[in-house]
């Protein structure tokens, strides 16, 4: 594998709109774990590329399908049928226990049309969401995002959103009137922290009249330990959002509506061009058929085994999440770990200005854990 000359791999960066803060490594390949960068240096991959190469990079299943899907479609629009949209819903409604699917492309999108869901479902427009929250970046999207630095620039947004606090459940409950068609929740705060929302708050929420939507951008797909997040929670909401980990690291995202709450949307009311693209489809198709007990045995035995080696380093002041989203809550500046990290050959996340955020391919091996371990404690003792 010969390195890319760096000045070949850089050309071009001024001419990427500065919309977010790159570190300066050109990643230019990937395998399971591990991605190399432009001079041939090798990391493990311990963000995952934000949560969403779920089987690792490269993973042989989804490639075949996607492969395969690419010789014989790439797409045929939403005016016709097509097996692998139809294939993906079906599976995904098996997992959910009876819902329909409207497939996009990001996350964003997936909480675009659940607000638009709940609205032609209730006929109410306000929405309940929680501070920290975060659940994207369009106009929709980031109205219910209760992170006030994001919102402010770009304000006014959609109205009707009031935000209230995680795990609050006097606040949320008093947030709920009759305007209030939706409570949008993540099962545990991502961006935001790494938050676990608990099973009173989520079943107080569960019983309000509102619909009951769970963003699981980040936690579904097997992320926390099971399928979806929630099934942790005693809970089964009315509407999930769905995209990261869905297709591998393809362009994909999902709004589920459970089957009690179905039946809202008619033709015309929401599209997409691109929305249940045959490629994305078939990757999805692979990525849920390899999740089954066996990797969610492995996705809870690795978490236990980076939660109990950090558990305690002098570094650490607290120690958060489920399954593979880890929040390490660090005294150190979270971004100067996360270089440190880098330079070691590690790749972190931040979420927030002290929480190191852990999210690795849910194939990580033991031996990679432990060596990612190695890295953190060298760092944080
Ligand atoms: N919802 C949650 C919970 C997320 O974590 C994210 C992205 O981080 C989004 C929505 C937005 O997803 P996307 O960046 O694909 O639009």
């Amino acid at each position: 594998m010969s390195a890319v000359p760096a000045d070949v791999a850089s050309r071009g960066f001024e001419r990427l709109m500065p919309t977010y803060a790159r570190a300066d490594l050109v990643v230019v390949r990937g395998e399971g774990s591990q991605v190399w960068d432009a001079d041939g240096r090798a990391y493990l991959d311990f963000g995952g590329g934000i949560a969403v190469v779920s089987l690792g990079h490269l993973h042989p299943v989804p490639l075949a399908a996607a492969r395969e899907q690419l010789e014989r479609l790439w797409h045929a629009s939403n005016l016709y049928r097509t097996q692998p949209a139809e294939r993906l819903a079906s599976l995904l409604s098996d997992r959910f226990g009876g819902a329909q699917a409207f497939f996009c492309n990001s996350g964003a999108e997936s909480v675009e049309a659940a607000l638009k869901y709940a609205r032609k479902a209730t006929g109410r427009f306000g929405v309940v969401a929680l501070e920290g929250g975060f659940h994207g970046r369009t106009c929709g999207a980031l109205s219910v995002t209760g992170q006030s630095a994001k919102r402010e620039p770009f304000v006014p947004l959609v109205p009707g959103v009031r935000f209230v606090e995680p795990n609050d459940i006097g606040a949320l409950v008093a947030a709920v009137d009759d305007e209030v068609g939706l409570i949008l929740l993540e099962p545990i705060l991502g961006e935001g922290g790494v938050i676990p929302l608990e099973n009173e708050f989520v079943e107080a929420a569960a019983a309000l009249p509102p619909l009951l939507g769970f963003d699981e951008v980040q936690t579904g797909i097997g992320r926390t330990g099971s399928f979806f997040a929630f099934e942790q929670l005693g809970v089964r909401p009315d509407l999930v959002t769905l995209a990261k980990g869905l297709a591998n690291g393809l362009p994909i995202g999902a709004l589920l509506v459970g089957d009690a709450a179905a039946g809202s949307f008619a033709p015309g009311d929401h599209g997409s061009t691109f929305g249940g693209n045959p490629v994305s489809c078939a990757a999805a198709c692979a990525v849920v058929g390899m999740i089954d007990d066996e990797l969610l045995d492995g996705v809870r035995a690795r978490s236990a085994e980076l939660m109990t080696a950090l558990q305690g380093l002098p570094g650490i002041v607290s120690l958060r999440g489920r399954g593979l989203l880890i929040g390490i809550e660090v005294r150190a500046s979270a971004a100067d770990v996360v270089a440190a990290a880098a330079k070691h050959g590690l790749l972190v996340l931040t979420a927030g200005e002290h929480i190191v955020r852990l999210a690795p391919p849910l194939t990580v091996s033991a031996d990679e854990v432990d060596e990612a371990i190695d890295v953190l404690v060298r760092i944080l003792c």
